[in-house]
Protein backbone atom coordinates (compact mmCIF):
# COMPACT_ATOMS: atom_id res chain seq x y z
CA UNK A 1 0.00 0.00 0.00
CA UNK A 2 1.33 3.30 -1.27
CA UNK A 3 0.58 6.42 1.14
CA UNK A 4 1.94 9.27 -0.16
CA UNK A 5 1.33 13.26 1.07
CA UNK A 6 0.21 15.77 -1.88
CA UNK A 7 -0.95 19.29 -1.58
CA UNK A 8 -4.65 19.80 -3.87
CA UNK A 9 -5.17 23.12 -5.87
CA UNK A 10 -8.97 22.93 -4.33
CA UNK A 11 -11.50 20.75 -2.48
CA UNK A 12 -14.55 21.69 -2.84
CA UNK A 13 -15.27 19.88 -7.22
CA UNK A 14 -18.84 20.06 -9.31
CA UNK A 15 -20.46 17.22 -8.85
CA UNK A 16 -23.40 15.41 -10.77
CA UNK A 17 -24.90 14.20 -7.62
CA UNK A 18 -24.86 16.83 -4.97
CA UNK A 19 -23.83 20.71 -5.50
CA UNK A 20 -20.20 19.90 -4.55
CA UNK A 21 -18.05 16.71 -3.99
CA UNK A 22 -15.18 16.86 -1.66
CA UNK A 23 -12.41 13.83 -1.71
CA UNK A 24 -9.74 14.74 1.02
CA UNK A 25 -7.50 11.37 -0.81
CA UNK A 26 -7.04 10.45 -4.26
CA UNK A 27 -7.55 6.21 -3.64
CA UNK A 28 -9.34 4.28 -1.88
CA UNK A 29 -7.45 1.28 0.54
CA UNK A 30 -11.22 -0.92 -0.25
CA UNK A 31 -10.36 -1.89 -3.95
CA UNK A 32 -13.80 -2.34 -4.87
CA UNK A 33 -13.23 -4.64 -7.90
CA UNK A 34 -16.46 -2.65 -9.57
CA UNK A 35 -15.25 0.61 -8.41
CA UNK A 36 -15.47 3.48 -11.05
CA UNK A 37 -13.58 5.48 -9.22
CA UNK A 38 -10.41 3.61 -10.92
CA UNK A 39 -10.34 6.44 -13.55
CA UNK A 40 -8.46 8.50 -10.72
CA UNK A 41 -5.35 5.77 -11.52
CA UNK A 42 -4.72 7.21 -15.35
CA UNK A 43 -5.58 10.69 -14.31
CA UNK A 44 -3.09 10.59 -11.64
CA UNK A 45 -0.29 8.60 -13.28
CA UNK A 46 -0.04 5.65 -10.43
CA UNK A 47 1.71 2.74 -11.95
CA UNK A 48 -0.20 0.47 -8.51
CA UNK A 49 -3.19 -0.95 -9.03
CA UNK A 50 -6.86 0.47 -7.53
CA UNK A 51 -6.73 -0.53 -4.27
CA UNK A 52 -3.29 0.14 -3.31
CA UNK A 53 -2.27 3.90 -3.35
CA UNK A 54 -3.65 6.54 -1.35
CA UNK A 55 -2.90 10.26 -2.36
CA UNK A 56 -3.66 12.36 0.86
CA UNK A 57 -4.46 15.97 0.29
CA UNK A 58 -2.82 17.34 3.37
CA UNK A 59 -3.70 20.80 2.81
CA UNK A 60 -7.38 20.10 2.38
CA UNK A 61 -8.68 21.69 5.46
CA UNK A 62 -6.95 25.21 4.85
CA UNK A 63 -8.51 24.72 1.13
CA UNK A 64 -11.53 24.66 2.52
CA UNK A 65 -11.27 27.06 5.05
CA UNK A 66 -10.90 29.48 1.86
CA UNK A 67 -13.40 27.98 -0.39
CA UNK A 68 -16.34 28.08 2.25
CA UNK A 69 -16.01 31.67 2.25
CA UNK A 70 -16.14 32.02 -1.51
CA UNK A 71 -18.54 29.43 -2.45
CA UNK A 72 -22.14 29.56 -2.68
CA UNK A 73 -23.60 26.68 0.23
CA UNK A 74 -24.75 23.50 -1.26
CA UNK A 75 -24.75 20.56 -0.55
CA UNK A 76 -21.24 18.62 -0.26
CA UNK A 77 -20.83 14.82 -0.87
CA UNK A 78 -18.37 13.19 0.78
CA UNK A 79 -16.90 11.46 -1.05
CA UNK A 80 -17.49 10.70 -4.86
CA UNK A 81 -14.23 9.22 -5.99
CA UNK A 82 -12.57 7.56 -2.75
CA UNK A 83 -13.92 6.32 1.22
CA UNK A 84 -13.48 9.20 3.06
CA UNK A 85 -13.47 7.04 6.09
CA UNK A 86 -10.81 3.92 4.85
CA UNK A 87 -7.87 3.28 7.06
CA UNK A 88 -5.65 6.17 6.17
CA UNK A 89 -8.15 8.86 7.94
CA UNK A 90 -7.56 7.24 11.51
CA UNK A 91 -4.24 9.19 11.11
CA UNK A 92 -4.95 12.49 9.10
CA UNK A 93 -8.41 12.77 10.65
CA UNK A 94 -8.70 15.55 7.39
CA UNK A 95 -12.58 14.27 6.50
CA UNK A 96 -13.15 14.92 10.60
CA UNK A 97 -11.98 18.67 9.87
CA UNK A 98 -13.70 18.64 7.09
CA UNK A 99 -16.75 17.71 8.66
CA UNK A 100 -16.00 20.25 11.81
CA UNK A 101 -15.48 22.76 9.11
CA UNK A 102 -18.51 22.48 7.27
CA UNK A 103 -20.64 22.20 10.55
CA UNK A 104 -19.26 25.36 11.54
CA UNK A 105 -20.57 26.79 8.54
CA UNK A 106 -23.73 25.35 8.49
CA UNK A 107 -23.60 23.79 5.12
CA UNK A 108 -25.96 20.16 4.36
CA UNK A 109 -23.27 17.25 4.03
CA UNK A 110 -23.68 13.67 2.54
CA UNK A 111 -21.10 11.22 4.18
CA UNK A 112 -20.98 8.14 2.08
CA UNK A 113 -18.75 5.47 3.27
CA UNK A 114 -18.47 1.77 4.10
CA UNK A 115 -16.60 2.16 6.98
CA UNK A 116 -17.36 1.99 10.72
CA UNK A 117 -14.56 4.57 11.03
CA UNK A 118 -17.65 7.21 10.98
CA UNK A 119 -18.80 6.60 14.13
CA UNK A 120 -16.06 8.07 15.55
CA UNK A 121 -17.16 11.51 14.38
CA UNK A 122 -20.70 11.30 15.50
CA UNK A 123 -19.98 14.17 18.19
CA UNK A 124 -19.54 16.29 14.82
CA UNK A 125 -22.39 14.47 13.10
CA UNK A 126 -24.57 15.12 15.67
CA UNK A 127 -23.51 19.23 15.37
CA UNK A 128 -25.99 19.49 12.14
CA UNK A 129 -29.18 18.72 11.35
CA UNK A 130 -28.63 18.79 7.76
CA UNK A 131 -26.48 15.47 7.94
CA UNK A 132 -27.07 12.28 6.00
CA UNK A 133 -25.00 9.22 6.66
CA UNK A 134 -25.07 7.23 3.42
CA UNK A 135 -23.55 3.21 3.89
CA UNK A 136 -22.94 1.29 0.77
CA UNK A 137 -24.38 -2.01 1.39
CA UNK A 138 -24.69 -4.25 -1.74
CA UNK A 139 -25.71 -7.64 -1.02
CA UNK A 140 -26.36 -9.79 2.27
CA UNK A 141 -24.12 -12.58 1.31
CA UNK A 142 -20.74 -12.78 2.35
CA UNK A 143 -19.07 -15.23 0.16
CA UNK A 144 -20.30 -12.31 -2.74
CA UNK A 145 -18.94 -9.72 -0.83
CA UNK A 146 -15.77 -11.22 -0.67
CA UNK A 147 -15.97 -12.16 -3.98
CA UNK A 148 -16.20 -8.29 -5.18
CA UNK A 149 -15.04 -6.30 -2.25
CA UNK A 150 -12.58 -8.47 -0.44
CA UNK A 151 -10.91 -5.72 1.58
CA UNK A 152 -14.08 -3.67 2.26
CA UNK A 153 -15.24 -3.72 6.31
CA UNK A 154 -17.73 -6.45 6.61
CA UNK A 155 -21.38 -6.46 5.95
CA UNK A 156 -22.29 -6.76 9.72
CA UNK A 157 -19.91 -3.76 10.43
CA UNK A 158 -22.17 -1.72 8.10
CA UNK A 159 -25.25 -2.85 9.48
CA UNK A 160 -24.19 -1.93 13.12
CA UNK A 161 -22.39 1.37 11.85
CA UNK A 162 -26.33 2.34 10.57
CA UNK A 163 -27.78 0.81 13.69
CA UNK A 164 -24.59 3.29 16.07
CA UNK A 165 -25.89 6.30 13.62
CA UNK A 166 -29.57 6.10 13.74
CA UNK A 167 -29.56 5.20 17.91
CA UNK A 168 -27.67 8.71 17.75
CA UNK A 169 -30.21 10.60 16.02
CA UNK A 170 -27.95 10.71 12.66
CA UNK A 171 -30.47 10.46 9.71
CA UNK A 172 -29.27 7.42 8.15
CA UNK A 173 -29.34 5.74 4.14
CA UNK A 174 -28.54 2.54 2.75
CA UNK A 175 -27.07 2.72 -0.80
CA UNK A 176 -27.88 -0.46 -2.09
CA UNK A 177 -25.63 0.07 -5.30
CA UNK A 178 -24.95 -2.11 -7.51
CA UNK A 179 -26.98 -4.21 -6.66
CA UNK A 180 -25.38 -7.94 -6.33
CA UNK A 181 -26.40 -11.38 -6.11
CA UNK A 182 -27.73 -11.60 -2.39
CA UNK A 183 -29.09 -8.26 -2.46
CA UNK A 184 -32.66 -9.18 -1.72
CA UNK A 185 -31.39 -10.56 1.58
CA UNK A 186 -30.78 -6.72 2.78
CA UNK A 187 -34.40 -5.98 3.42
CA UNK A 188 -34.96 -7.53 6.69
CA UNK A 189 -31.62 -6.84 8.05
CA UNK A 190 -31.63 -2.80 7.18
CA UNK A 191 -35.52 -2.30 8.90
CA UNK A 192 -35.21 0.02 11.74
CA UNK A 193 -31.70 0.68 10.86
CA UNK A 194 -32.40 3.46 8.16
CA UNK A 195 -34.11 6.07 6.85
CA UNK A 196 -34.40 6.00 3.42
CA UNK A 197 -33.00 3.20 0.75
CA UNK A 198 -31.56 4.06 -3.08
CA UNK A 199 -30.92 1.46 -5.40
CA UNK A 200 -28.91 1.41 -8.63
CA UNK A 201 -27.46 -1.42 -11.03
CA UNK A 202 -24.10 -1.61 -12.03
CA UNK A 203 -23.41 1.06 -14.38
CA UNK A 204 -19.80 0.28 -15.28
CA UNK A 205 -18.35 -3.23 -16.81
CA UNK A 206 -14.84 -3.08 -15.16
CA UNK A 207 -15.99 -6.22 -12.67
CA UNK A 208 -16.98 -8.15 -15.59
CA UNK A 209 -14.10 -10.26 -15.09
CA UNK A 210 -15.06 -11.04 -11.62
CA UNK A 211 -18.88 -12.52 -12.75
CA UNK A 212 -17.20 -14.70 -15.42
CA UNK A 213 -14.60 -15.72 -13.09
CA UNK A 214 -17.17 -16.96 -10.23
CA UNK A 215 -19.74 -18.09 -12.56
CA UNK A 216 -21.82 -15.29 -12.22
CA UNK A 217 -22.76 -13.61 -15.39
CA UNK A 218 -26.20 -14.32 -15.06
CA UNK A 219 -26.56 -11.47 -12.62
CA UNK A 220 -24.73 -9.40 -14.98
CA UNK A 221 -27.82 -8.87 -17.04
CA UNK A 222 -30.43 -5.77 -17.14
CA UNK A 223 -33.07 -8.41 -16.68
CA UNK A 224 -31.50 -9.53 -13.23
CA UNK A 225 -31.12 -5.50 -12.67
CA UNK A 226 -35.15 -4.83 -13.22
CA UNK A 227 -36.12 -8.01 -11.77
CA UNK A 228 -34.11 -7.23 -8.10
CA UNK A 229 -35.11 -3.64 -7.93
CA UNK A 230 -38.67 -4.46 -8.36
CA UNK A 231 -38.36 -6.96 -5.61
CA UNK A 232 -36.60 -4.52 -3.43
CA UNK A 233 -38.81 -1.67 -4.23
CA UNK A 234 -41.59 -3.59 -2.79
CA UNK A 235 -40.34 -5.16 -0.10
CA UNK A 236 -39.24 -1.86 1.06
CA UNK A 237 -42.43 -0.33 0.34
CA UNK A 238 -44.27 -3.47 2.49
CA UNK A 239 -41.39 -2.86 5.19
CA UNK A 240 -42.81 1.08 4.66
CA UNK A 241 -38.99 2.34 4.48
CA UNK A 242 -38.62 5.51 2.05
CA UNK A 243 -37.03 4.11 -1.16
CA UNK A 244 -36.05 5.36 -4.77
CA UNK A 245 -34.73 3.01 -7.57
CA UNK A 246 -32.40 5.76 -9.27
CA UNK A 247 -32.34 3.44 -13.05
S1 LIG B 1 -15.19 1.89 -1.06
FE1 LIG B 1 -16.12 3.08 -2.72
S2 LIG B 1 -14.47 4.43 -3.47
FE2 LIG B 1 -13.51 2.78 -2.28
S3 LIG B 1 -12.98 1.23 -3.77
FE3 LIG B 1 -14.98 0.68 -2.93
S4 LIG B 1 -16.45 1.60 -4.34
FE4 LIG B 1 -14.46 2.59 -4.74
Amino acid sequence: MRIRESKAKGILSKSRVFEYALNPYVGCAFGCTYCYARFMRRFTLHREPWGYFVDVKTNATDLLEREVEKKRPGRVWISGVCDPYQPVERRYRLTRRCLEILVENNWPVTVQTKSPLVTRDIDVLKKSKNIVVCITITTADNEIKRIFEPKAPSIEQRLETLSILRSEGIKTQAMIAPMLPGAEGLVIVLKDRVDYVLIDRMNYRYADWVYRRHGLQWAMKDEFFSRMASQLKKAFDDAHIPCEVLF
